[in-house]
């Protein structure tokens, strides 16, 4: 394996640098403090904007080649997830854009669902967000569960259920549901809706209370009679016929793993980073307690870092990486537990406080476990994946 980066990368990796020193770690820490998600109106986001950022990666049929960003390998993405957690991963999870769902709109989209839905973000004339809304109540780890029932209504549909948890509910302009035509039929019976915000029905939105990542909010709304026309059904009535929405889901999953990881991977290392610092600021690097601890989160944080990698590695080659992306998130989202941790016993009462950026991270390490498939769940897909089982 080659891990080399390139000049564009490097470039990349700089700016993200500077721009997590300046402004993703100071935003993120406000945050924190106030124990409030980052308020839709907050100049941070205007300023995502002017970068370029809450941007699609989708094109209009026919538009000029150049227009298009340029294409970046897996392990650049993933280098560049790791660098901007480093400095505040629930920050870069609350910045502008079509977030989670846009690679199954992108995948499975009709043209028309990607102008109605990606056309806005194209350009965005302000901050816009969109997400992806699996988990409910009752089905969380087994979304197999879900009971947020789809039923056709003449040539539209009709949508009834609940959701929690959901990343951005409240400000997006629209939220890809995942609900069932049949409770009791299971995978083979779920379907992707887009629903647009405002729609009728659509409401009860409630921002929980989270013990970190306080940066983003994670809301649960409800859907009463949610009023549909047909070509909300992501992909139309092709994928009706096809069965493949539970697909849908899974591949905004899986496209999503290692990238977690790679956050996870960045926590961990500010976790480090923030403990060295803190040694050395207050002379203790001579204690081979404190040393025996830094040499434990540094081993760790390069173990997780290179099994990420090498999931990317697969799939910048386009080879089957369903136990590297499982392995990297479980062990990843790990480590980011276990360094905080030892980060937090390194700098003693001073982290008992509760103002400081390692006992921030400690709080915020522990979703990174649960998102997007809990460890339990990684380790039970490659263990069936070892055995030759399938997923
Ligand atoms: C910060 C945050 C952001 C989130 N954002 C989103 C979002 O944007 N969209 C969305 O749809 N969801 C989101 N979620 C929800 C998340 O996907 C779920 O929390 C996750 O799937 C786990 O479900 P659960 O919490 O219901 O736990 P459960 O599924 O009830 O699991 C509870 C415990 O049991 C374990 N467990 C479950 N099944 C098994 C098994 N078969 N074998 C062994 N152990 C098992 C789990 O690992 C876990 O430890 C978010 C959650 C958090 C915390």
């Amino acid at each position: 394996m080659e891990f080399a980066i390139d000049e564009a990368t490097r470039r990349r990796l700089d700016e993200a640098r500077e721009l997590g020193e300046k402004e993703i770690r100071p935003v993120g820490l406000e945050a924190d403090r106030k124990g409030e998600p980052i308020p839709v109106g907050h100049a941070f986001f205007d300023r995502c904007l002017e970068r370029g950022e809450g941007r699609t990666r989708w094109r209009r049929p026919g538009s000029p080649r150049a227009e298009a960003p340029a294409p970046r390998t897996t392990v650049a993405t993933l280098l560049l997830a790791e660098e901007l957690a480093y400095w505040d991963r629930g920050v870069i999870i609350a910045m502008p854009g079509p977030g989670l769902p846009e690679q199954s709109v992108l995948g499975m989209g009709t043209e028309e669902q990607k102008e109605r839905s990606l056309g806005p973000f194209v350009e965005p004339d302000r901050p816009r967000w969109a997400c992806f809304a699996m988990t409910e109540p009752g089905a969380g780890s087994d979304a197999a569960a879900i009971r947020t029932q789809a039923r056709r209504d003449g040539s539209g549909w009709v949508l009834n259920g609940a959701k929690c948890f959901i990343g951005g509910a409240s400000r997006s302009d629209w939220i890809l549901v995942q609900a069932t035509l049949d409770p009791s039929a299971g995978r083979s019976a779920q379907r992707a809706f887009l629903v647009e915000q405002g729609t009728p029905g659509l409401g009860g939105f409630k921002v929980e209370r989270k013990m970190g990542l306080k940066a983003y909010e994670s809301t649960s709304f409800t859907l009463e009679d949610v009023r549909l026309s047909g070509d909300s059904l992501l992909g139309g009535e092709q994928r009706y016929e096809r069965k493949a929405g539970f697909k849908a889901a899974m591949q905004t999953f899986n496209a999503g793993r290692p990238v977690i990881a790679a956050n996870a991977v960045g926590m961990a290392r500010a976790a480090l980073g923030e403990s060295i610092r803190f040694a050395r600021a207050h002379e203790l690097l001579a204690r081979d307690r404190i040393r025996d601890r830094i040499e434990a989160m540094a081993r760790k944080v390069r173990k997780a870092r290179l099994v990420c990698l090498r999931a990317g590695w697969l799939a910048d080659r386009q080879r089957p990486n369903i136990v590297e992306a499982s392995m990297s998130k479980a062990l990843a989202a790990q480590v980011a537990q276990e360094s905080a941790s030892l980060a937090l016993e390194l700098i003693g009462v001073v982290g008992g406080a509760g103002d400081h950026l390692i006992e921030k991270l400690y709080r915020d390490a522990k979703a990174m476990d649960i998102v997007e498939g809990t460890g339990q769940v990684q380790r039970m897909i490659i263990a069936r994946q070892l055995v030759g089982l399938p997923r």
